[in-house]
């Protein structure tokens, strides 16, 4: 027998795949097994990616296998087959995509810890101290439990545990134990599904569990029990002896997110998330090979539990930007993986969203998705929303950051004791120019998307293409001499609020806030609980909030989000304005929504101000036309970055030319465009200069090309490359 192994070790953009000998010894050896190989004169780990009885390299060359590192399969050949696919899609090597499918934590392995537990038919012993009946009675109600966690939950000492085994009431052992613990909590049972939601329910019901691949789209507008119908189709899912995994994206994997599902599915759910270590990890992992969970919650990486027989991927907020890993290779999205693996599973794939990103909304409408829909919401109406426009605050004389409007508002919901929200999106690094008479900002003529300021050098630049400009000191609109530079933050917001509420209790939720473990929940359950009126944060409240009392959000400055230099910053917009707005008024008392902009003629705010999807759709999607943006064009993303700068910009330029003539090269001529060299949106990091090339084609192959092209190539010492192909943010 012969094995073909991955070594985990490669060199620069190859793979080294060599073949060995299973020896006689070693009979375990399956795809996915973890080996140690002979190589020249060392040995080095690899992964078993095929079995074979004949081999065509000489036979006198053929070295047997040392031995095997680890006794589980780390994947079988269908997650096997998933990795090669994202090697070809995405350009990286095989060992690079299997690292995303094999656990971390393989590592920390199997844990065993001293467990305790009762002995059948022990006899109540009338001397029985308080202390000792205490661990029988938690015994009673905990099979296994590990010794120092009954030590610690109990505050008992190890001699009083150590009593209860000498009289043969418990019995002490090693055993194999699960360090991650699901919080408990109550079961809750289902509801009974609106017309508009059985009708979901039953057309996807039709064809689950029947080995059939299917893609769907459910467009429903928030508060429309979207996260009912997912519960009721994973219910049919594991009725019919089927597995599902739920991906939810990482801000939204909130206790209160969890809990929808635990409290329906019990001990049937392994959650996963950043948060877990690699032992937790490795362990939830091991509970979905051997079968003792049925469902899988959690993020990105979740695409990858290993369940034999999946039949259902829901991926919720299908939207959201963190459904791209963008931070090594592969850079992958987890929507087209997920795709795919519904693809050769032959399962189920649903996407939920009340904003759906315009690609997928396009490929809805193309009968690429069956495209399902809930058109209300289950407990009371959308919320009412209110533009307020900030210039002609300022022209009547009001220049606090929040306009009459919506300090009457808060006023009123203090008095009242109802909560209010407040949102601002204060994030990334660009600050944008805006005339605070007219509201024009200036754009670049070639990319249509708005320019940065550098204070380094005062000019405003595009991050696509490099167009740059001396800083404006009149508005060429209107002719204004107030040009403002916008840069107000939450913590802004905060110190204003409380200057002018002093009796209010005020919470602020940002990356500021939340640094440490826990803090995120802690605010929230004080803000859900009623400790606070006023909560104030960044995209991080926009959604998972369901709290009734909440009946006022504001939203301080719309046009951070719409004057980000992206193209996608529209549809950013209209996601956050509609997320955010829908934290209002869940309950029974109405909700109410105060957009505050100095645009109030955009698209996209006037789209989110009606909470009209197909409205924000029809203009954007136009736009993407004329522009040739995704999902017209594909784009790359290209990031060439060193320590001297003249080499990073030389090496740019030698990524140009490769390629004009990697695009040159091919046969049928479709539309390219490259844009760049130019100095990325952060210029330098960490002494690091950084300088991106961005191409557009109408043709994936193209650009698949251009990352093989790169990855033949040798570049100077020092230069580092990385690409993105469909990237989500430039
Ligand atoms: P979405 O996920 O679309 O935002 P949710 O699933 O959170 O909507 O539903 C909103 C609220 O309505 C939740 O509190 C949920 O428990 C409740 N709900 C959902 N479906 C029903 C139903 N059929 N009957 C009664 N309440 C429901
Ligand atoms: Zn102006
Ligand atoms: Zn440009």
């Amino acid at each position: 027998m012969f094995a073909d192994v991955v070594l985990s070790e490669y060199s620069r953009n190859i793979d080294r795949i060599l073949t060995y000998i299973v020896p006689d010894g070693i009979n375990d050896i399956k795809i996915g097994t973890k080996v140690l190989v002979p190589v020249n004169r060392s040995k080095v780990e690899g992964y078993v990616i095929n079995l074979s009885e004949k081999t065509d390299v000489p036979i006198d060359k053929v070295k047997p296998i040392v031995d095997v590192v680890n006794d589980i399969t780390l994947f079988d050949d269908k997650l096997l087959d998933l990795a090669l696919w994202m090697k070809d899609y995405y350009k990286c090597n095989i060992s690079e995509s299997l690292q995303c499918i094999i656990p971390s934590g393989t590592k920390s392995g199997i844990k065993k810890v001293k467990t305790v537990r009762l002995n059948n038919g022990f006899v109540d012993d009338c001397k029985i101290t308080p202390k000792q009946l205490e661990i029988i009675n938690y015994l009673k109600k905990n099979d296994l439990v590990a010794l120092s966690d009954l030590v610690k939950d109990l505050n008992v000492s190890y001699s009083t545990v150590n009593s209860l085994f000498k009289k043969g009431i418990v019995s002490v052992d090693y055993k194999e134990i699960n360090r991650f613990k699901a919080t408990d909590c109550n079961r809750t049972k289902k509801h009974i599904p609106t017309k508009e939601q059985e009708q979901v329910i039953s057309e996807v019901k039709k064809i689950i569990g029947k080995n059939i691949f299917e893609k769907y789209l459910l467009f429903g507008v928030t508060g429309s029990g979207k996260t009912e119908v997912y519960l009721q189709l994973i219910e049919k899912c594991i009725e019919l002896g089927k597995e599902a995994i739920v991906l939810v994206p990482e801000i939204s994997l909130t206790p209160q997110t969890i809990e929808r599902f635990v409290s329906r599915f019990g001990n049937l759910v392994a959650v996963l998330h950043s948060g877990l270590s690699d032992g937790e990890r490795f362990d939830e992992w091991r509970k979905i090979v051997n079968g003792d969970v049925k469902i899988v919650v959690g993020v990105r990486n979740a695409v990858f539990a290993p369940f034999s027989n999946l039949g259902l991927i829901i991926i919720d907020e299908e939207h959201e930007t963190t459904y791209k890993q963008s931070d090594f290779k592969p850079k992958y999205n987890v929507k087209e993986v997920a795709e795919k693996r519904c693809e050769i599973e032959k399962a189920i794939l649903l996407l939920g969203s009340a904003t759906p990103q315009v690609e997928t909304y396009y490929k809805a409408l193309n009968k690429e998705y069956r495209l399902l829909r809930l058109n209300n919401r289950i407990r009371v109406n959308l919320p009412e929303v209110e533009i307020v426009n900030m210039s002609r605050e300022l022209a009547d004389g009001n220049n606090s950051i929040f306009s009459r409007k919506l300090y009457y508002e808060i006023k009123k919901n203090l008095i009242k004791g109802e909560q209010t929200i407040l949102f601002l999106n204060r994030r990334g690094f660009s600050s944008f120019v805006v005339c605070r008479d007219c509201g024009y900002v200036p754009e670049c003529p070639n990319c249509d998307i708005s320019l940065t300021y550098h204070a380094d050098d005062g000019k405003l630049k595009c991050h696509y293409c490099g167009y740059n400009i001396n800083t404006v000191r009149t508005c060429p609109k209107c002719g204004s001499k107030r040009i403002r530079y916008l840069g107000i933050g939450t913590e802004r917001v905060e110190k204003e609020v409380k200057r002018l509420f002093p009796k209010s209790r005020v919470l602020r939720m940002d990356i500021d806030t939340t640094k440490t473990k826990g803090a995120h929940e802690k605010i929230f359950n004080e803000f859900r609980s009623g400790n606070a009126d006023i909560l104030i944060g960044t995209q991080m409240i926009s959604k998972g909030f369901d709290i009734p009392n909440v009946t006022l959000v504001g939203v301080i400055l719309a046009d951070i989000t719409l004057n980000i230099p992206d193209f996608r910053s529209g549809e950013r917009t209209f996601q956050l304005l509609t997320q955010v707005a829908g934290r209002a008024g869940r309950g029974e008392k109405p909700g109410r929504v105060i957009i505050q902009t100095y645009e109030d003629d955009n698209y996209s705010i006037i789209a989110a101000k009606n909470q009209d999807y197909e409205a924000f759709f029809n203009e954007e999607i136009h736009y993407r036309e004329t522009y040739m943006y995704p999902p017209f064009t594909h784009l790359l993303n290209i990031l060439i970055s060193g320590p001297e700068k003249n080499n990073v910009i030389s090496s740019a330029a030698l990524v140009h030319n490769l390629i004009i003539k990697t695009i040159n090269k091919n046969e049928i001529k479709s539309y390219n465009k490259v844009l760049g060299p130019s100095s990325a949106p952060i210029e330098r990091i960490k002494n690091n200069y950084r300088w991106q090339i961005i191409v557009k084609s109408v043709k994936r192959s193209v650009l698949e090309d251009i990352c093989d092209a790169l990855n033949n190539h040798n570049f100077m010492k020092g230069i580092k490359l990385s690409y993105d192909l469909d990237p989500l943010n430039l």
